[in-house]
């Protein structure tokens, strides 16, 4: 009879730490952020359901109170606070959804341990055992929803197991009178637990999803978008007939940097670059933000929403002066042994890159690949001329128009 008894409790034992160590390896392990979409849904719910527990929660917290169980009273108290605190948080972008759940499974366990704790302390006077129950449950709907499910599970398993134990051991005859609530409860749980399962997979497809299209729209080297990224991200920005402006931005004589300093210090530089670009092409007061590609091997696209192209030629010559004053360059100032040494002097002693640029006016209505030849002519005209300058094509203005004005400013 004994053995029968001590091996659920163990069993009990094991799995609540299994789960315990599983839990700690999901707080403190890096995880993916969820998509845009899970996201919304996750802060929409938790709101809900904030709302909704609240009066019980708060109801809870003036029993407690009313009942001199000051200790329970000041832990549930920070369960409570802990959660209304964390809300504001996420929603102000302090914190992330990610580390916000991580808080919330803690505050939950230690809410539901509290109790546990409160009962096997003074069982069924300040809390009673149908109450309890019914807390339980609630704190196991909490963990279910922001925990992943394999976790989820085990530890919402453990703590009713718990419960359970304490019913039978603690709870006297009222044991009995609780059989058909607990059913019902059961009952709940079970449904409970589908419903997570069912939504930890279907964020899981959700982020499998965003996490496609990030690869489909993304140069994986750089982070920036790709040509289709490009295009999709500047499309909104045309429609209505917008005008903007082109800037092509190539990296002058990289080749014989990669031959020199090997492939892996070009890849840095390409880097490099492009986080100066995506910089540079941020939003500033006075001007809207532009969209930035890797167009492909060592060029770069930008679309500026600028109507103006005294303007947009205006941006391109600080674009072109401020990734000079970045001074990208090789790290390695001895050029790698038994690699030919190729191209200009820069490529061997590691000074700073350059670019050359080519800007082109992009009219309304007009396809990308015309506005990108255009801006694209204008690059090749900046290589001509010496490379680590700004050429320009207007739409309405000649090339050679459009590059005398340049010279002269
Ligand atoms: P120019 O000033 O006329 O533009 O000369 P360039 O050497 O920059 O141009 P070229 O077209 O001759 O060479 C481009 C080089 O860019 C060749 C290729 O090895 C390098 N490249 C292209 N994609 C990558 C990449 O992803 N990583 C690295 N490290 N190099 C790349
Ligand atoms: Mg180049
Ligand atoms: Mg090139």
């Amino acid at each position: 009879m004994k053995h029968r008894t001590a091996f659920p409790v163990l069993r009990a034992l094991s799995l609540f730490r299994a789960s315990a160590g599983a839990l700690v390896a999901w707080l403190l392990g890096d995880q993916q952020p969820d998509s845009p979409e899970t996201a919304r849904v996750k802060i929409h719910s938790y709101a809900f359901a904030l709302v909704a527990a609240a009066p019980g929660l708060l109801l809870i917290l003036a029993s407690l109170l009313r009942q001199g169980a000051y200790f329970y009273a000041a832990l549930h108290g920070a369960v409570i606070l802990g959660v209304a605190l964390m809300f504001p948080l996420v929603l102000l972008g302090r914190m992330s959804m990610l580390l916000a759940e991580r808080v919330l499974a803690v505050l939950l366990t230690l809410g539901g341990g509290g109790f546990l704790l409160l009962c096997a302390h003074a069982p069924g006077q300040i809390i009673g055992f149908d109450l309890l129950g019914n807390i339980l449950l609630f704190i196991v709907a909490g963990l279910l929803l922001v925990v992943p499910a394999r976790l989820s599970i085990s530890i919402s398993l453990c703590l009713l197991a718990v419960y359970r134990l304490e019913v039978w051991r603690l709870g006297g005859d009222s044991g009995s009178s609780l059989v058909l609530a607990q059913w019902v409860n059961i009952g709940m749980f079970a449904l409970l637990m589908v419903g997570v399962v069912m939504r930890q997979t279907l964020a899981q497809q959700a982020g499998r999803v965003h996490l496609l299209q990030e690869l489909a729209l993304r140069d994986t080297l750089t982070g920036l978008l790709n040509r289709r990224g490009f295009e999709e991200a500047v499309a909104p920005l045309r429609r209505g007939g917008q005008s903007g402006a082109l800037i092509v931005l190539d990296i002058d004589d990289f080749k014989p940097i990669n031959d020199t300093h090997g492939h892996i210090e070009g890849d840095r530089i390409l880097e490099e670059l492009a986080d100066v670009l995506h910089r540079l092409a941020a939003e500033t007061p006075g001007r809207r933000a532009g969209v930035c590609a890797r167009w492909g091997g060592e060029e770069f696209l930008l679309y500026l929403p600028e109507p103006d192209m005294n303007l947009a030629l205006e941006f391109a010559r600080l674009l072109h002066a401020e990734i000079g004053a970045q001074r990208v360059r090789p790290k390695t100032a001895r050029p790698q042994s038994g690699r030919p040494q190729t191209g200009r002097p820069q490529a061997v002693t590691g000074d700073a890159v350059t670019v050359s640029v080519g800007v082109g006016g992009w009219r309304p209505e007009e396809p990308l690949h015309h506005a990108f030849l255009r801006a694209d002519t204008a690059l090749y005209d900046a290589k001509r001329a010496g490379k680590n300058c700004v050429r320009a094509a207007f739409p309405h203005v000649s090339l050679e128009a459009a590059t005398a004005a340049l010279s002269s400013g």
